[in-house]
């Protein structure tokens, strides 16, 4: 049974009748890592996993809302006081508060919703959870939502009600996302463009270690730090636009390490935009190299890989797989791949047994088509 089979099975079952269908997607990041603080470009994709939702207007005042994942049920009203005390209903109430404090009205409704996004794995499954919401309500109330403000109220979600300090890559390609296309997003303007990706005889697949390295101190605010103290000797608020003559031309008055961040983030600026060219041509094999040497970077200049990560880095490079490198902030995680339909059994298989057998435990292995974002399909 499909999972939107299985919502609307449960929602003629806990509710009577049937609602409106609503679907919205988890993400990649072709590429574009720790450039979002640096005012630089994400390149971003919905994918075929999401979350389904089946709603209907209740007539009362309060939301009641089945997890199906969960097996849990929650009752909530639309007062700040309402808040409910799981955390996924969390999602669910902040995204009907931030509606409402933008001055809409959200009447009382019924929800069931399922999904197949792997949980934490840096896919977004939370973005996913707020878009099929947020874009639902907004469709089943006829609020008139531009999509780019649904894209704000769940960043404002994760940010007043979850605890999560996100920027707007995840909600926007969950919202904008589309079948066949990547998004360009400027995190400086925000303003995007759509990038064809239709890898023929390509697939795309993520690796996840299952790993996450917690590290002493802060390592994310140290890098943040340097990217700024070099912005700041280069005279502007951003890196992004800085050159690397730019930036050779100060290197004698800051530290090695400020150097090498900058480095790393400079190159990827000029990643992005070779990888953009590359889209408009098919030419995926210099997307795929672009992928290995924003690893490389990542690793060396930005040194936020992890010894598992670059273990399925070298797999990949190997086994002949076009593009890899980790996708996220790094210390553990996902790798993402750009594989050839010839070689893909091949890399899975070697990682698949080679991880096992140095790591203990095998990689999850998530394939991924770009998809549509939010959407009503039923
Ligand atoms: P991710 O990186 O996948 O976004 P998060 O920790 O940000 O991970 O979000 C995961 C949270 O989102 C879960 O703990 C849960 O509260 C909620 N969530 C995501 N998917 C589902 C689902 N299918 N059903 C219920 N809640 C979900
Ligand atoms: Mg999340």
């Amino acid at each position: 049974m499909t999972i939107k089979d299985r919502i609307s099975e449960k929602f003629s079952a806990l509710f009577s009748g049937h609602g409106a269908i609503y679907m919205s997607a988890g993400r990649i990041n072709l590429i574009g890592e720790h450039t979002d603080y640096n005012g630089g470009f994400v390149f971003p994709g919905a994918i075929d996993k999401g979350i389904w939702v089946e709603m209907k207007p209740n007539g009362g005042k309060s939301a009641r809302v089945y997890s199906l994942d969960y097996g849990e049920y929650a009752e909530f009203g639309m007062d700040e006081k309402d808040k409910p005390s799981s955390s996924w209903a969390r999602y669910v109430f902040g995204v009907c508060r931030e509606i409402i404090k933008r001055g809409y009205d959200v009447c009382g409704f019924d929800a069931v919703f399922s999904g197949d996004v792997p949980l934490g794995a840096g896919l977004s499954s939370s973005a996913a959870l707020e878009s099929a919401f947020g874009f639902g309500l907004n469709d089943m109330f006829s609020l008139g939502i531009p999509g780019f403000e649904l894209a704000l109220i769940g960043q404002a979600t994760e940010h007043n009600y979850c605890g999560v300090n996100c920027g707007i890559m995840d909600q926007f390609a969950s919202i904008f996302g589309k079948a066949g296309n990547l998004m360009r997003l400027d995190c400086m303007t925000l303003e995007y463009e759509y990038y064809p990706f239709a890898p023929e005889g390509y697939r795309l697949v993520l690796l996840d270690s299952v790993v996450k390295h917690e590290l002493v101190g802060s390592p994310y605010n140290r890098r943040r730090e340097s990217c700024e103290r070099v912005a700041e000797k280069l005279g502007r608020k951003f890196l992004r636009g800085a050159s690397m003559s730019d930036l050779e031309a100060v290197r004698a008055d800051i530290s090695e390490e400020d150097y090498k961040r900058a480095r790393y983030v400079i190159g990827e600026e000029k990643r992005v935009m070779t990888v953009c060219d590359a889209l408009q041509k098919g030419d995926y094999e210099t997307v795929g190299r672009m992928m290995y040497e924003t690893h490389r970077g990542m690793r060396d200049d930005y040194e936020v890989s992890c010894e598992e990560l670059d273990f399925l880095n070298n797999l990949a490079l190997d086994c002949g797989v076009t593009g890899s490198r980790i996708m996220g902030g790094g210390f553990g995680g996902c790798t993402i791949n750009l594989v050839r339909e010839g070689v893909y059994h091949d890399f899975i298989d070697k990682a698949t047994v080679s991880f096992a057998s140095r790591y203990g435990h095998a990689p999850k292995v998530y394939d991924v088509v770009i998809s549509d974002g939010a959407r009503r399909i039923g």
